[in-house]
């Protein structure tokens, strides 16, 4: 199965041709969704015990499963997060695919984890943390906020008297749903400040006074977020870091899609503060071009880290070794085995230098700027608010959340575009709105004009 035969040399063309092709093209054809029982009809059997050859297996790939998948990179995907790697990193996801590289110890990776470190002391210094703080890339944001979470639990489960407590947490509405599922995993309580606009310096307080004496004992870090998911919002970092460094708590800023944004001039100044985290998640694969998936998580104390996450067991030890000593991504998040998944950012990075990335990002905000301004020019939608980073809200004027709903799936079927309803609390009332997000700098002027006339 391993060995090298002309069958294989030819599959091998047929892949390499293939991504090729679809690296070079910038506008793939935005794919459809398909019922599970419509794809089985079309595939049949694929795993069988003779196998059904690579040619058979690739062509329905190509002609059946690629097409039912949404390209995330598409220009007019604007929903969710959407995504938007460089040719570059994408290049070099094959080539460290096809390198066979362990990423978790430096005695097997240190060439693959040596170049990821690169890129990550580029990441580390967009934040503005104290020399020392050091980070390592995870499968993404949720990973990257559990390793964060853990270890500030563990921070604080050194004191003798929180041993046996049931740590607690406070963040914003506008938090990330990662914050609130990765507490369950670690079984801590989350208290929500109530708003889901920027988390300020006295909501954050009030919040904190309002706990009860055993709340109070129990909590042991706030999460900020830095640029919400929903809108783009950045909490008040700096406020939030007095409060932190007042009350002792382990201060967690969540960036995993505006972190993108420390590298644009234009707006790093609304992340003042947070050059005082304990820890901090950026995920490359949303607003750093890189393809899934490759999140990130900074420790302003990378040790504290460390005695949270280091795995124990004899068939170790050798890694401890002065022979095999250097960094050990393993011992800073929660995965042992990983790929080197920082390697296609370091090379993007490396090949295009840090200005383009930086342009790139200022596409982005640009880009929203100027969907805020279309949609104040235009009389059937309004801003629910100014866009904020990439993100933009608004609403079609007199849409009810069906018609909202009818208008994604019929833009979706036609292949024509990927853009989703969200909710924007309102007082105490959720608002259905719409909600563009930028990532891709290929998104055109045309391309936001063309959407917003299908809601006519
Ligand atoms: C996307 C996102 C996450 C989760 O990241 P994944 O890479 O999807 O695991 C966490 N926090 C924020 C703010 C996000 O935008």
């Amino acid at each position: 199965m391993h060995n090298i035969d002309i069958g294989l040399v030819e599959m091998t063309l047929d892949v390499v041709k293939y991504a090729i092709n679809r690296i070079t093209k910038t506008d793939p054809e935005l794919g459809k969704p398909k019922k599970e029982e419509e794809l089985k009809v079309l595939v049949g059997e694929t795993i069988t015990s003779e196998g059904i050859g690579g040619e058979n297996a690739f062509n329905i790939f190509k002609e059946v499963l690629i097409k039912a998948t949404v390209p995330i990179d598409h220009p007019r995907h604007l929903a969710f997060v959407p995504a938007s790697p460089t040719r570059a990193a994408i290049m070099f996801d094959l080539v460290t695919s096809a390198s066979s590289i362990h990423g978790a110890y430096w005695m097997e990776g240190a060439g693959g984890i040596f170049a990821e470190n690169e890129a990550m002391k580029w990441l580390v210094s967009l934040t503005g943390l104290p020399e020392n703080a050091f980070g390592v890339f995870t499968s993404g944001g949720t990973a990257a906020n559990l390793s964060a979470m853990v270890a500030a639990r563990e921070n604080w489960r050194k004191d003798p008297e929180n041993v046996n407590k049931k740590g607690l947490i406070v963040t914003s509405v506008g938090a990330h749903s990662s914050i609130k599922s990765m507490a369950k995993v670690i079984d801590a309580d989350v208290v929500l400040v109530p708003t889901e606009d920027l988390m300020s310096k006295a909501d954050l307080q009030k919040t904190i006074d309002g706990l009860d004496a055993y709340q109070r004992k129990r909590l042991f870090s706030v999460v900020a977020t830095g640029g919400t998911t929903n809108a783009g919002i950045i909490d008040d970092l700096k406020g939030i870091s007095e409060i932190c460094a007042k009350e002792n708590l382990w201060f967690h800023v969540d960036a995993a899609y505006g972190g993108g944004a420390l590298a644009a001039d234009s707006v790093r100044h609304l992340f003042n503060g947070i050059e005082k985290a304990d820890s901090i998640t950026i995920d490359p694969h949303k607003w750093l071009f890189s393809p899934y998936d490759c999140g990130a998580v900074i420790y302003k104390n990378p040790e504290l880290a460390k005695e949270a996450h280091a795995q124990e067991g004899s068939y170790l030890d050798i890694f401890k070794d002065e022979g095999s000593r250097g960094f050990n991504p393993s011992e800073y998040q929660i995965q042992l085995t990983r790929r080197v998944r920082g390697l296609p950012l370091w090379f993007s990075l490396a090949m295009h230098g840090t200005d383009r990335y930086k342009s790139a990002v200022e596409k982005g905000i640009e880009l929203a700027n100027l969907a805020g301004e279309i949609i104040k020019e235009n009389p059937i939608v309004e801003l629910v608010r100014e866009p904020s980073l990439s993100c933009v809200l608004f609403r079609r004027k007199g849409w009810t959340p069906l018609e909202y709903r009818d208008w994604t799936y019929k833009n979706h079927k036609d292949g024509f575009a990927l853009v989703t309803p969200t909710k924007w609390k309102m007082g105490d009332t959720f608002e259905t709105v719409s909600r563009f997000c930028f990532i891709n700098p290929d998104t055109t002027e045309e391309d936001i004009r063309a959407i917003l006339k299908t809601m006519e």
